[in-house]
């Protein structure tokens, strides 16, 4: 049977951008050759991005809509629109334009060249701010040196997922949602493809800095237990210090040298405080624990099968 694509766009507010997006995204995937739908979910926009989506609708076929209640976020949006995906391969992007929809010919072709996912990374960010560039620049090599799963540097979730990768995906129904660490999690072919990030096309970021923040949060307590750990770790250090600084008050008790009495009661407070630390790391692992059980992730994916019925 002939395979198809299915494309996932997310829109929050995206009146300026909707109508043309479309038609860039449209001629693109006519372009590619096989059957596909266009999943948009609107993620409780309040401007007239429903009333267009409508419109789209309404003359093309191939056009599904997802609208939400309200404002739900990107990475749910994102997620809506997949478990809704019918295709065989499917390929996420943003509206804005900011993703060029001509990479996904490059992503199709990595797919059908046996890739399961093929990701895009953003060589160069044209027309964002510097702020924007630096936190995204030091943000993502902070998050790998924290993390165990491979997330690739400077990747944002514009790429192409195979059927399989999609089915782990529909699994995987943890709330706080970081779908490029996810994937990484997961493993699989990953294949890179390599472009540069437009300006948005029109409308401003729809990701204000507390939704950046809460992403970016996702991220760390998601894919990393280094917090925990680092809390422990401080505990052992000050724990050291203070026994390092009771010998040598010892020794000068010994040696008969004065020294002012509160450094003893400097050492006890700092041992103590130590102590509760590294308590409160324990109790961290034990809640770390709890969390992974709770995202209730598989226990483990095949990617392929031989000799196996
Ligand atoms: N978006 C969404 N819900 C939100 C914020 C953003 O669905 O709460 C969509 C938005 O319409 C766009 C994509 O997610 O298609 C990326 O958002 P944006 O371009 O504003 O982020 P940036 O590129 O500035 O990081
Ligand atoms: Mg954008």
């Amino acid at each position: 049977m002939e395979k198809t694509l299915s494309l996932i766009v997310p829109v929050y507010n995206e009146e300026e951008v909707l109508r043309i997006s479309f038609e860039k995204m449209d001629e693109q995937m006519k372009k590619i050759g096989y059957p596909y739908e266009i999943i948009y979910v609107n993620d409780g926009s309040r401007d007239g991005s429903m009333k267009i989506l409508r419109e789209i609708a309404k003359e093309n076929p191939q056009v599904k809509v997802r609208s939400f209640s309200r404002n739900f976020g990107h990475q749910t949006a994102v997620t809506c629109g997949m478990d809704a995906a019918k295709g065989d391969a499917l390929i996420i992007i943003d509206v804005d334009l900011q993703d060029p929809p001509e990479v996904i010919a490059d992503m199709v072709k990595a797919w059908e060249n046996g890739a399961d996912i093929a990701y895009g990374k953003r060589l160069k960010r044209k027309g964002e701010t510097i702020f924007k560039k630096l936190t995204a620049f030091a943000y993502y090599r902070v998050l790998k040196s924290m993390s165990a799963t491979p997330i690739p540097l400077d990747t944002g979730d514009f790429r192409l997922i195979d059927r399989k990768v999609a089915d782990v995906f529909l699994k995987m129904r943890e709330h706080n949602r970081f779908l490029r660490g996810m994937s990484g999690w997961m493993g699989f072919e990953a294949v890179p493809i390599e472009y540069v990030r437009n300006e948005r096309f029109a409308g401003k970021t729809k990701y204000t800095l507390k939704k950046m923040l809460r992403l970016a949060s996702d991220g760390i307590i998601g894919f990393s237990d280094r917090p925990l750990t680092l809390c422990g770790e401080f505990g052992a250090v000050l724990l050291t210090l203070a026994g390092l600084g009771l010998v040598a008050l010892i020794v000068l008790a010994c040696c008969k040298v004065s020294f002012p009495a509160w450094l003893w009661a400097l050492c006890g407070l700092v041992g103590l405080n130590a102590v509760t630390l590294l308590f409160m790391s324990l109790q961290g692992m034990y809640l770390n624990r709890m969390y992974d059980e709770l995202k209730d992730r598989p226990l483990y994916i095949v990617a392929e099968e031989l000799n196996m019925e």
